[in-house]
């Protein structure tokens, strides 16, 4: 039987692209789920044309719109970003993916929570990474969680029964 298809953030997966050149192996997604999926690997930030290691990036502004900044230097990467996931949506819709792990707390990556700054450098309110808000408004049915509440035992059935129960329609 073919496996299920699933985006997720390439960090997890244990490759070495986070901005100092670490990475966020979850031995779970890879030892135990990873036995019955296939992963889609992405990194954002990688794809859109940022290196390995990078300077760290924050989410700034409101949090109606927050803005991808590199926290150093103030240079905004938000629309870097847009273009590249807008991109990448078309891809992984044509790989026929059935839902995404995405990596907590990423101003690119987290799909909720992540910490949003304000022009004092103060927290101004929490929201979505912005790859993983554009993947959201894209596929607003696909199930989506992150690693931290995979290891809560009830989310990460919840999950497992959503991503099979949508396998029919989206496996090809
Ligand atoms: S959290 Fe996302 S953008 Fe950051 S290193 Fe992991 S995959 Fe790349």
């Amino acid at each position: 039987m073919e496996k299920i298809k699933l985006g997720i953030s390439s960090c997890l997966l244990g490759e070495k692209v986070r901005y100092d050149g670490g990475h966020k192996l979850d031995r779970f997604l890879t030892d135990t789920l990873g036995k019955y999926v296939e992963y889609v690997s992405v990194c954002p930030e990688v794809e859109c044309g940022l290196g390995v290691p990078r300077k760290p990036m924050r989410l700034e502004g409101s949090p109606a719109a927050p803005r991808l900044i590199v926290t150093e230097t103030g240079e905004d990467l938000t629309q870097r970003m847009a273009d590249f996931a807008r991109k990448k949506m078309v891809q992984l819709e044509k790989e026929g993916v059935c839902g995404f792990i995405f990596k907590s707390n990423s101003p690119s990556c987290g799909k909720e929570g992540v910490d949003i700054y304000n022009e004092n450098a103060l927290p101004a309110g929490t929201g979505a990474g912005i790859f993983a808000g554009i993947f959201v408004k894209h596929f607003p049915l696909l199930p989506v969680e992150d690693e931290e509440h995979l290891h809560d035992p009830g989310l990460r059935e919840n999950f497992m029964e959503k991503i099979f129960a949508f396998a029919k329609s989206c496996t090809k």
